[in-house]
């Protein structure tokens, strides 16, 4: 399974948001959350000022890491399962306000 993820990042520069699109397979991640993380903090982003930066330079690497580590306990609870097929997500209603209020954080930043 490969999603066509789009976020986008802001230059610390200057402040300008740059879309980025990306391939990412979950299932390459599977057992290794935190490669995700450090795959986005290493990735380097060249903005129309000339400037260049890096994503854990940006204000998107904290609400990853926010969101990563939502990701992590939900699974260690056992209601986030990650296939080379598909997502199963079994939520409960306080799971749900939980990720409502992380994405309400994301809103307009990282989406
Ligand atoms: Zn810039």
């Amino acid at each position: 399974m490969s999603n066509r993820v789009s976020f986008s990042v802001t230059c610390p520069h200057c402040g300008r948001k740059l879309n980025v699109k990306r391939e990412i397979d979950p299932a390459d991640y599977k057992e290794d959350w935190d490669q995700m993380m450090s795959d986005f903090e290493m990735e380097e982003f060249h903005c129309p000022c000339g400037e260049q930066f890096l994503g854990a330079e940006t204000a998107q690497s904290d609400k990853l890491e926010k969101l990563l580590e939502l990701a992590k306990t939900l699974r260690a609870e056992g209601k986030l399962d990650i296939s080379r097929n598909s997502i199963r997500i079994n939520l409960g209603l306080s799971d749900i306000w939980e990720l409502i209020k992380e994405f309400k954080d994301l809103e307009g930043d990282l989406l």
